[in-house]
């Protein structure tokens, strides 16, 4: 494939054609920040948080969306780029509760860390707030619309990584928001709980329900551990607080690949340190169910009961 030379802040890389300015600058140490991007999908340039300045263009650029181009001149963090990132962070914030004390994703969430870097401590910009009630009808996650930024990263995972679909934007305008089909809560969707939006999702809006309340992000240690219940051999994370593990989440390993719940509730049930109830949905309806049944492996247990009366 052929390479493409361009200047990002006044230093000459060499990249392959159709890399994009993101990757380019990234790849170059440079830092950019991203809400909507996903190694996983195509960019998608939704958040605008990846604005760059390229000589001649008419306006900023969304680096996920730009491919480089031989003598291409770029600025990562000119005044006009920072200035594009306070504003949007500014917007974002004007209608984002206050949370961060008692968040779960405190510690570990974007709209944190870029409002710190780019020293945003409130929003000039003042209107109506949302007050949606939290979902929590889903066993395994926790869906707190009044953190969400639109970023819409579930919403492709979802369709582009799980093949799913089963969440997407509804209605318009203030009122856009995340949601399944026909606006319902999550227990009632086509939703398996792979929990894969999770794991995406930059801000507290969406959080593992067997995680809330038991530990600040820094005192939860991650180690990675591989699935063994089908050839795929999915990465999921460990979650230590001190010796124990509380539970264990879905790991971002750029792959690429759907995830499962048997996956997770059975290395929960490996290694969990804490009590795991496991809970599958029947008639639209979640309810608790034997491990066995969880793990589908009841017809392989009836089987050796069977071969067990035979001897
Ligand atoms: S989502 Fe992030 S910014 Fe919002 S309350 Fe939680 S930690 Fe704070
Ligand atoms: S848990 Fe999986 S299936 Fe459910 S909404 Fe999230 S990505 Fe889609
Ligand atoms: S729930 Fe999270 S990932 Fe989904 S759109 Fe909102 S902020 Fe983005």
């Amino acid at each position: 494939m052929a390479n493409v030379t361009l200047t990002i802040n006044g230093k000459e890389v060499t990249v392959p054609a159709g890399t994009t300015v993101l990757d380019a600058a990234r790849g170059a140490g440079y830092f950019i920040p991203t809400f909507c991007h996903d190694p996983d999908i195509p960019g998608y340039g939704g958040c605008r948080m990846c604005v760059v300045e390229v000589k001649g263009a008419r306006a900023l650029v969304a680096s996920c969306c730009a491919e480089v181009t031989n003598g291409m001149v770029v600025e990562t963090e000119s005044q006009a780029v920072n200035e594009a990132r306070r504003t949007i962070l500014e917007l974002i914030l004007a209608n984002h509760p206050p949370d961060c004390l008692t968040c779960d994703k405190n510690g570990d969430c974007r709209l944190q860390d870029y409002a710190y870097r780019y020293d945003v401590r409130s929003s000039g910009f003042k209107g109506e707030k949302h007050n949606y009630p939290i979902d929590d009808s889903n066993p395994y996650i926790i869906r707190d619309l009044n953190k969400c930024i639109l970023c819409g990263r579930c919403v492709r995972t979802c369709e582009q990584v799980e093949d799913r679909q089963v969440i997407n934007f509804a209605y318009r305008g203030f009122n856009t928001k995340v949601a399944p089909a026909m606006d319902t809560n999550l227990a009632e969707s086509a939703c398996v709980s792979c929990a894969r939006c999770v794991m995406v999702c930059p801000v507290g809006a969406l959080s593992y329900s067997n995680l809330a309340g038991k530990g600040r992000t820094y005192e939860i240690r991650k180690e990675p551990v591989t699935c063994t219940f089908c050839e795929a051999g999915c990465q999921f994370d460990l979650n230590y607080k001190g010796d124990k593990v509380l539970a264990v989440t879905a790991r971002e390993t750029g792959t690429g690949r759907p995830l499962c719940l048997k996956g997770r509730l059975g290395l929960e049930l490996l290694y969990s340190d804490e009590p795991v109830t496991p809970m599958l949905k029947k008639d639209d309806q979640f309810v608790e169910v034997s491990w066995p049944e969880a793990l589908g492996m009841e017809d392989v247990l009836k089987k050796l009961g069977d071969l067990k009366k035979l001897d």
